[in-house]
């Protein structure tokens, strides 16, 4: 028997979307084919969970869910399993910073992703002296970037984050975003420092906060302990740096094809890229 793998946890941007944003057919197919053999599918992103529902409600599966990477863990029915939030004081000493600095900012919540009301214009505003100050820039690649981030689903507008206190949000992460660099530099500045709360960088225009104990990897670890498999029959893919604890205890790893020469490094294998079904590819050489 090769067929060790009992759980196979898959990154969605840039792993498991195509360049449409989109689950291809044969990545579906793939993914069904896994299940159709008794093999757990976990769907492993920076996303709040509502979005990766909302991305898979036409599909008809229901996979695991690791959101807001690593922060959150839902079960196939949409129920919360397990999470880990940033602690109140924290995040609100984070969310008054930000507003503040007039940052374009999201929360994810148990209750729903809050952005303030005046986002859009906030990165108008900072879109027009990146204009000014860089003619060279392609504003058409930053309306683009902007346009991508209100794309998500389950948000809900806020003039302020005083407008939570008391409302028993537990807050899984705060996403910080500008086109400015040294805006980006100083807020990163602020908080990398912080005991409980760790910063990454998922894109070029952000930062994410999250709790300590909040990664793809620990989630997995969570999640096949709660499945009785063991990490040597966890499988996993992905193209970014949020992905390496999770590829790094996987039993099995895979980077994409479009992923970065250190992430491709740190795994076993190399997949083909997100345009080529490249998760399909990697879950057929893992079942057959
Ligand atoms: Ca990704």
């Amino acid at each position: 028997m090769s067929n060790l793998v009992k759980l196979i946890a898959v990154d969605l941007d840039g792993t498991l979307l195509n360049e449409e944003n989109r689950i291809s057919k044969k990545n579906l197919e793939a993914i069904e084919f896994a299940q159709a053999n008794g093999v757990e599918v976990v769907i492993a992103t920076g996303r709040a969970h509502f979005d990766v529902q909302t991305i898979f409600k036409e599909t008809g599966l229901n996979p695991w869910i690791i959101g807001a990477n690593g922060a959150t863990i839902h079960q196939p029915n949409g129920e919360l399993f397990h999470s880990v939030a940033i602690n109140q004081q924290d995040a609100f000493h984070i969310l008054n910073w930000l507003e503040q600095e007039e940052y374009y900012y999201e929360i994810f919540s148990n209750q729903s992703i809050f952005s303030p009301q005046n986002g859009r214009e906030l990165l108008a505003i900072e879109m027009d002296r990146v204009k000014s100050a860089n003619p060279e820039v392609s504003m058409e690649q930053l309306r683009e970037a902007a346009e991508k981030q209100y794309s998500q689903s389950g948000f809900s507008f806020i003039s302020s984050c005083k407008e939570l206190i008391g409302n028993d949000v537990d807050v899984y992460n705060i996403l910080a975003f500008s086109f400015e660099k040294e805006k980006l530099q100083k807020g990163k500045e602020q908080f990398k420092d912080m005991k409980d709360v760790t910063l990454v960088t998922s894109a070029k225009h952000n930062f994410e906060l999250e709790h300590k104990m909040a990664s793809k990897g620990i989630a997995l670890e969570i999640l096949a302990k709660k499945l009785e498999i063991k990490l040597a029959d966890t499988a996993a893919v992905g193209d970014s740096f949020n992905d390496l604890s999770m590829l790094r205890i996987a039993g099995r790893s895979a980077a994409m094809g479009n992923a970065p020469q250190e992430i491709k490094n740190s795994c076993q294998g190399v997949t083909l890229t997100n345009i080529d079904d490249g998760v399909a590819h990697f879950i057929y050489s893992l079942l057959k």
